[in-house]
Formats: C-alpha cells, sequence, structure tokens
C-alpha cells in the first residue's frame, strides 16, 4: 500500500512509475520497453546486482563505463536513446536524489541529444520519508559506501559510515540532483523493487 502511494504520485507527477514485488517482474517490464535501441548506464550496484548489461545487452548495444573503458564510453552512453541508472533516494513526495562525482549519471538522466526514455531502477531500500531523509540518505549512506567501494582517499572511505563534510581532492560529493518531475524531452520511468539493492 505504500509503495503503491509513492507510484500514484510518482504518475500524477508525470512519471511512468510501477512497483514489483520481485525483481524477476522488473526485468521483463524492462526487456519489454527497453528493446532494439542504444542504451547508456550509470555507474550503479543496483544495475550490477540485477544483472541489467547481461539482460538488457541480448536486444540492445549497450554503452556502461563498467564494463567497457574506452575513452568515448561516457559520451556514448549520454548520446543513447535509452540511459539506466539508480537513485541515491527517493522520498515518499516523489523527489529523486542523486549524488554524483563524474556528474554523467546526473548529467544524462536530466538530458541527451537523442534521448528517448530514462529509467530509474531504485530497491526499497532507497525510500524515505521525505526530501531531508533523502539528501541525508544520498549524503550519509550511499556516498560514504561507494567511497569505500572506491578506495577514496577520504575520510567517509574507512569505515563508509557517515559523511565527514570533507574537501579532499578526492571528494565524490560534487553535484546534488533532486529530481522531481520528468525531462521536458523524454519520458522517465521509475521501477521500483521490492528488495534491498546497491546503496
Ligand atoms: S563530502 Fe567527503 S566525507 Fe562526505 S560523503 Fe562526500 S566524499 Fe565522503
Amino acid at each position: 500500500m505504500i509503495m503503491q502511494n509513492l507510484v500514484g504520485i510518482l504518475n500524477r507527477h508525470g512519471f511512468k512509475a510501477s512497483y514489483f514485488e520481485a525483481p524477476e517482474a522488473a526485468l521483463d517490464y524492462l526487456k519489454a520497453e527497453i528493446s532494439g535501441v542504444t542504451v547508456g548506464m550509470g555507474g550503479s550496484m543496483t544495475i550490477k546486482e540485477l544483472g541489467l548489461y547481461e539482460v538488457l545487452g541480448e536486444n540492445n548495444t549497450i554503452h556502461w563505463h563498467w564494463q567497457d573503458a574506452a575513452p568515448d564510453t561516457l559520451a556514448q552512453a549520454m548520446l543513447a536513446d535509452v540511459y539506466i541508472s539508480s537513485a541515491n533516494a527517493v522520498s515518499m513526495a516523489g523527489e529523486i536524489v542523486n549524488i554524483d562525482a563524474t556528474g554523467n549519471r546526473v548529467a544524462s538522466l536530466a538530458y541527451g541529444p537523442n534521448r528517448k526514455k530514462v529509467f530509474y531502477v531504485v530497491g526499497t531500500n532507497k525510500i524515505v520519508e521525505n526530501l531531508e531523509q533523502a539528501i541525508f540518505r544520498a549524503k550519509n549512506t550511499a556516498a560514504p559506501l561507494n567511497a569505500k567501494r572506491l578506495d577514496r582517499k577520504t575520510p567517509c572511505a574507512v569505515k563508509g559510515d557517515h559523511c565527514y563534510k570533507c574537501n579532499s581532492p578526492e571528494r565524490i560529493c560534487r553535484t546534488t540532483s533532486i529530481v522531481t518531475r520528468p525531462p521536458a524531452s523524454c519520458e522517465a520511468h521509475v521501477v521500483i523493487i521490492n528488495g534491498d539493492y546497491g546503496y
């Protein structure tokens, strides 16, 4: 019921939101929505855990820098028809928060010259009550764990426990995006999956 409330709010805001109890059903939805196109992927443990690169690679051309270190992979992802990422947090008011270091993810979710659709794939572990909690989660859960995973020389990476408001050269928190409506230029799907995915 709570997730249906969030789906309803997101849909009223113009997103195409859906909730799935099981990851298999979410993957079927994504395969039906994304076929025969070019796909860019943001850095995302959720994408990795769900095997989206492999699943969607069957019928699409994927550009993902976690799989392809070619110098133009990020640019090709920005130019893709479809872009997929997760979110660091989603509020029950329908606000989607992401913190980015390079900026490719937040930029590509907001705009791409050929973009037809973007997809946020989000586990219920990322859902919080309000915007303040969403920013707090992005800053004190997602960012430290990502810094730890990336072995950054930041104070939060030691334990991955919370933000220390660093000014490290290796700080990963460089842009914070709060998405409140789909981009004017394309569809935005929010695919919520019951369970813990990513950070
Ligand atoms: S600002 Fe620095 S300490 Fe805080 S989460 Fe970001 S990288 Fe870690």
